[in-house]
Parts: C-alpha cells; structure tokens; sequence
C-alpha cells in the first residue's frame, strides 16, 4: 500500500499526529483495521413525541428556533431548543460551542443524531450529530459504523463520525484493488469466507446485517486462524526436532507407593492424567503438559505419582511453587507421603543458606536428592542437576514466561514440563493460551466434599459475623479473615491488616489469632504458619499470600474482608482455602452498602456457583479476556483486534480444526501453496513478541 496518512487528502499531517499519538495508527492498513465497536441503525427517523429515555441512538429531523451559550465556567454550555412538530426538546453542547453555534441557524432543517435522556424531567439530548439540510433519502437503509475514540481524539475534532470520513479516504486513496487476500484461496472458496478486500470494506460500511455478518466471520475467523496455525505449528516443531527423555517403564517406585503409602484412592480423573503423562513419558517426545483442575480437585497428588515415575527411573523431578509458604508445604506433606520410602527429597529457596544450601545443591548435582521443591530459587544457575527429568510448575500464573524457558537449559536434554493452573480458565482462553501445550483436564472432585457455603454480608453485619465465627470454633474448627493488599494502596492496606488483627484479637480474646502477611521475615511467616497448621492458633489474618494452595482441612470459615476489591478469580481461589474437609465450610464475603453494579454481579455469581469454570467465563465476560489473570504473562501470540474470546468459542474451535487440518497436510508450511500463509505468520508476529517457542 502506498503513502504516508499525512499525504491522504481528507487526513493531513495535523490528524495523522493525532491518530499516532492516541490510537496507535501509523498506516493505511492501520485505519482500515480501526474496525467499529458497533453500528447504529440509522435507516428510521423518530419524532420527539415517541422519544423515550432508555432509547439508544435515534435519529431526528426538525429545526432549532433558539439557541445561547448559558452558564458559567465548567457548566458554561450552548443550550438549543429543537421542534419538530410533534413536540420540542432541548439540546445541549459542552464543548466546541463556538463551533457548533456557527453551525446552527434557525433558517434550515437539520438532522439531529443522538442519544435522548431526560434531564430536570424533561426530555434532552447532549452533542447530537447534527447535519444540515439533509437529502432524507441518504440514510435508508444504512448501518452507520461507530468508531472508539479517545478524550484527546475528540479535543482534535476526530469524532467517530470523523473516523468514518477518514476510513473513506483511505479506501479512496488506496483502493480495495490494493488489499492482499491473506487466507489460502483453497480455505477461502471451501468454506465460502468474504474474500479480504470485500470483508474489510463491509465492515466500516456494510449495506446490511447479512453482509456485516459475513464480514465479520471471515475477519474474526483469519485472526483466530493465525493464532491457532501459530501455536500449533511450534508444537510440531518441538515435537519433531526436540528429543525428549523416553521411560520405558513406569519403575518400581510408583507401583511401591500404590501399594504401601497411598492414603486414599485417587480419583477417576486423576488416574486418568497421570495416564496422559505416562504416554507422553513413554513416546520419546518432550512433554509440554497443562493440568487444568479446580481449587481443591488434587493436582499434587497428579504430581507425586508424575514425579515418582521419575524418580523410579533414577532420575530427578523438582516441583516449583510461586511463595516459600507453598513450597513449605508441598515440602512438608511430600516428606509425610513418602517417609519410608527410598526417596531424597530437599527444600530450596531463597531463604536456606549457608552449609544446608551447599548440602542441598552438591545433592542435586550428585544425584542423591530425587525430588526438590523450592521457588523460582530452583532455576538460578548456581543450581546444577544431575539428571533432571521433570519440572512441575504448580500454580503456574505466577511464573513468567522467561522463567519457564530458563527450565530448558536445566538438563542435556529438554526436561519434561507439567504445568498446573490454579485458576480454571475458559476452555477458548486455554486453547488460545496454552494452545502450544497438551491440556489434561481434573473434572472430579475427591469424594465426600461439600460445595462451600457462601454468603454476602455488609459491615453492618458485624456483629452476625462474629457470632457465626465463634460457633464454628467452639466446633474444633478455625477460620481465616483475609484482607487485601494491593501495592497502590499498600500504605492504608497494612494499616487496615493491623487494625483487623487488633480486632479479631480483641474479639477472640479466648482463642489464639496469628497473622501472615508478605512483609514478614520468612521465619515469622513460618512460625504463623505452623500454629495455624497445628491448630495451635485457630483465626488467621492473612493478605493474599494464602491465596494459592494452602491446605489446612480443618478451616471452615473464610471471612474476606472488603471482598469489593478482588476480582472473581481470586474470589474463588480464596475460597478454595476452606472445603478441603469433610465439614460443611462456609465463604462470607464482607462489603460496604455501597456497590457499583459489577461488583454487585461478581457477589452475586459467588454466591450462587462454586464452579470454578463457570466463573472463569463469568469473569470473563464481565472483563473482558485481557483482563483474565495470567494472560498477560502467558502472551497471546497476537493482539486480538476483532475477536472476543468471550463470545467467539465457535469460530474458534472452526479456525483451530481448519488450522490442524492444514498442517496436517503440511506441518512446517513448507509447500509453495502455503506461502500465503507464512509470509502472514511472519507479519503478524513481528509485532509481537514471540512466546510460541518456550513454555
Ligand atoms: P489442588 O488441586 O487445589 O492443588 P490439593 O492437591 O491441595 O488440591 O488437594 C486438596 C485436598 O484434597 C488435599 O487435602 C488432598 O490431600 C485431598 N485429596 C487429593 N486427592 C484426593 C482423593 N483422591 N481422595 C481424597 N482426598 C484427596
Ligand atoms: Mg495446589
């Protein structure tokens, strides 16, 4: 495509700046992928007699018989009155009056294009469009494109009405001739896809609903296309160039502790996953695994009998866990599983020094220690094995992507990788992120467990709440209160940590309170830790750092305190923390009276559901994906531009079977038909920083 935005007639370089500066579009290609947010019908003209307050946009026609610049200062603003023989309104602008009264003169007719709303009881409408003498056929049947624009963009005067004239001479300067098809003509004739040129001019202008659906299909199908062609072909790359560490035998350990130190049965599907692992373990190739399994559903067990394969083989597994106090844990029960049983198993982290950390690190290199939990202390490169076979990645959201890769240069050949999310995430966003890894799937809970009984009280309640607390600890029980922390806000968090430990300390004046909070050395975390752990103390304050894996089964009351300012995610995690009994468990989630209207909804959701993946696509359609944890870190390949992971499940799954078809007629896209496609690929992913390699 030819020129510089400046150079087009109808842009110049005055808006060409603005563009670049606030909406991140430097070419033509860029405004002709600014696509609509949505578009309004502006194929009926209504009179103001029908008009009512809930209405979107409409469109009027009439003329103005007064205006005047009222009021002062900020609420300094050109009032309008508007007939149009059915009745009259005011209209109002803020902002450009000068501009606008130029425009108005009570001589002509004018079409009026906004949204009514009632104002001191009286019908009212703020910056309409308007258009003077209109040609009242030009409208029927359109669909006008509304266009996102920011403050600064409408400071310029580019408003959406703007942006649709600046799409147009784009189009005219470059002309839809210019526009490359980017799908392979085969895909697009097979399953009858908008070819390009066309699909990119209906979506700034259709002619009507069916053509703005075929328009949007074949776009939204390109970008998922790409993205899953992406993720897939760099999973045939690892598949076929790297060698993976082959067991021939699940080895002897496995078996023993089936035998001898297993507690309880393991469920179906957790037989069923280790299964998956042990196929990938067999076939020689490099394992890239995710284990996806709800708060509580038993992942670590999943990785016990994993790594015990390992070990059972003479090799080496390590489990990686986001905190200390995780890794504490996990240290702390499989040191409890596998006593007596010929396994060396060590701690490392950032806090074990000195000659214990020697004696750890000359185990790890020599070969005597098995199996070794730690944090992200185990990837630093003073840690040397001596044949590491396998990496568990618990809770994973926690870990970068670079952190992940620093895996691959642990062991002569590629460890095998496991990776276990703690949060449920809706099966597109899995596909699209993790669509490089093998999912297995724990969707069944150990028996016996009662969903967690939840409910919302107001501060207000206080008193309630209290009583309902000392109940389940006059049964044995214990219970956490957890407030949040977040890093803005760090100052008056602590402060309101402190004030509640003082609280509950005061109130529970019988019973022992410990706190946990990230600011305390690792050793008090451990001491707090431990007297929750051993029932010694039976409330636990606590920030977010128990959010992830904690497992105290005897905790039946979760108390979350300003329970407004967590998203659902962490909500659930929160609340997986109790459960883990037989016992019923209760989750209160504390809120003040007042509460905006999505969080009203996330309170809501929480309390009628325990499904952890209900409530990932619950928060994602209230978020948005982006917004969804882990999906930064993780890094989609590419930014989505029309797709919304929230709504487009089924083209997804469409574009992924055509993407899996394609390679497997081609896996490297290596034959001239697919030329389209690579030089695509490569397009797309010079923009973004390219993940597909690792993880
Ligand atoms: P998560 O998947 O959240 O990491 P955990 O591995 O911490 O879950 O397991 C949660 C609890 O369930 C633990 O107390 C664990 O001992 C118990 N558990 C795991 N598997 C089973 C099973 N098959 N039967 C009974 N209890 C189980
Ligand atoms: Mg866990």
């Amino acid at each position: 495509m030819p020129t510089e935005l400046k150079y087009i007639k109808g842009i110049g370089p005055r808006r060409a700046d603005v563009l670049a500066r606030e909406a991140d579009i430097h070419s033509p290609e860029d405004v002709i992928e600014y696509f609509p947010y949505r578009y309004v019908d502006r194929s009926r003209i209504y009179t103001i007699r029908e008009l009512t307050a809930d209405m979107s946009y409409v469109q009027l026609i009439g003329r103005f018989v007064s205006k005047e610049v009222v009021g002062q200062g900020t609420k300094r603003r050109l009032s309008a009155r508007f007939v149009d023989g059915t009745g009259s309104m005011e209209v109002v602008w803020f902002r450009g009056l000068n501009y606008v009264e130029g425009q108005i003169n009570t001589s002509d007719e004018y079409l009026l294009f906004g949204k009514p709303s009632i104002f001191m009881g009286r019908m009212n409408m703020a910056h309409p469009d308007i258009e003077r003498n209109p040609d009242r056929l030009q409208f029927s049947g359109k669909l006008m494109p509304m266009y996102n624009t920011t403050e600064g963009m409408k400071r310029a005067m580019i408003t959406s009405k703007t942006m649709q004239g600046i799409v147009e001479s784009v189009f005219a300067a470059v002309g839809t001739g210019a526009i490359r098809e980017t799908l392979p003509a085969q895909l697009v004739a097979r399953h009858n896809l908008m070819p390009r040129p066309q699909a990119l001019w209906a979506i700034h202008f259709p002619t009507d609903l069916k053509t703005l659906d075929a328009a949007r299909f074949r776009l939204k199908f390109e970008e998922l296309f790409y993205i899953q062609l992406a993720l897939l072909r760099s999973r045939n790359l690892n598949r076929s160039q790297v060698e993976g560490i082959r067991f021939t035998s699940p080895g002897p350990m496995l078996g023993s502790f089936y035998k001898d130190h297993l507690k309880f049965e393991p469920t179906g599907a957790q037989k069923r996953v280790v299964h998956e692992v042990w196929g990938d373990f067999k076939s020689g190739k490099q394992m890239n695994r995710l284990v996806q399994g709800d708060v509580g559903s038993g992942k670590t067990l999943v990785a016990l009998l994993c790594m015990l394969i390992v070990t059972g083989n003479g090799m080496q597994a390590c489990l990686m866990a986001p905190t200390e106090i995780l890794a504490n844990q996990h240290y702390e029960s499989l040191v409890a599983e596998l006593r007596g049983m010929d396994v060396g198993v060590a701690l490392l982290t950032g806090s074990v020094k000195g000659k214990k950390r020697k004696a750890i690190l000359d185990g790890l290199a020599g070969g005597s220690i098995g199996i070794v939990v730690g944090t992200h202390a185990l990837i630093g490169p003073t840690v040397v094995f001596k044949n590491l076979a396998l990496c568990v990645i618990d809770e994973q959201h926690r870990f970068g992507v670079a952190q992940r890769a620093s895996l691959w240069t642990k062991n002569s050949r590629p460890p095998h990788i496991l990776v276990m999310t703690a949060t449920p995430i809706p099966r597109t966003l899995a596909m699209t992120i993790y669509g490089d890894l093998d999912v297995s799937v724990i969707d069944e809970m150990p028996p016996g467990r009662k969903p967690v009984f939840t409910e919302h009280y107001f501060y207000c309640n206080r008193n309630r709440l209290n009583a309902f607390i000392r109940s389940e600890l006059q049964k044995g029980r214990q219970a956490y209160v957890v407030f949040p922390l977040i890093k803005e806000n760090e100052k008056m968090d602590y402060k309101n940590l402190e004030e509640g430990f003082r609280y509950m300390k005061e109130s529970f004046a019988e019973y022992k309170v410990c706190m946990v909070h990230g600011k305390l050395s690792a050793d008090d975390k451990d001491e707090a830790m431990r007297q929750f752990v051993s029932g010694e103390a039976q409330i636990m304050v606590a920030t977010t750092v128990i959010e992830v894996g904690v497992n105290v089964p005897n905790a039946s009351v979760m108390v979350i305190e300003s329970a407004e300012r967590f998203g659902l995610s962490q909500l659930h995690q929160l609340r997986g923390r109790v459960g883990r009994g037989a016992d019923q468990s209760f989750c209160i989630l504390m809120t003040a009276n007042e509460l905006g209207r999505d969080t009203r909804r996330r309170i809501e959701i929480m309390c009628q559901t325990t499904d952890g993946f209900a409530i990932a696509e619950a928060d994602m359609r209230l978020r948005g994906p982006g917004d969804i944890e882990g999906t930064q870190q993780s890094g989609i390949p590419f930014r989505l531009k029309i797709s919304d992971l929230a709504r487009d499940s089924q083209i997804l799954s469409f574009a992924r079977d055509c993407a899996k078809e394609v390679l497997a007629q081609d896996p490297m896209l290596a034959s001239p038909q697919s030329v389209v496609m690579t030089q695509r690929l490569a397009e797309l992913q010079n923009d973004t920083v390219n993940w597909s390699r690792i993880s």
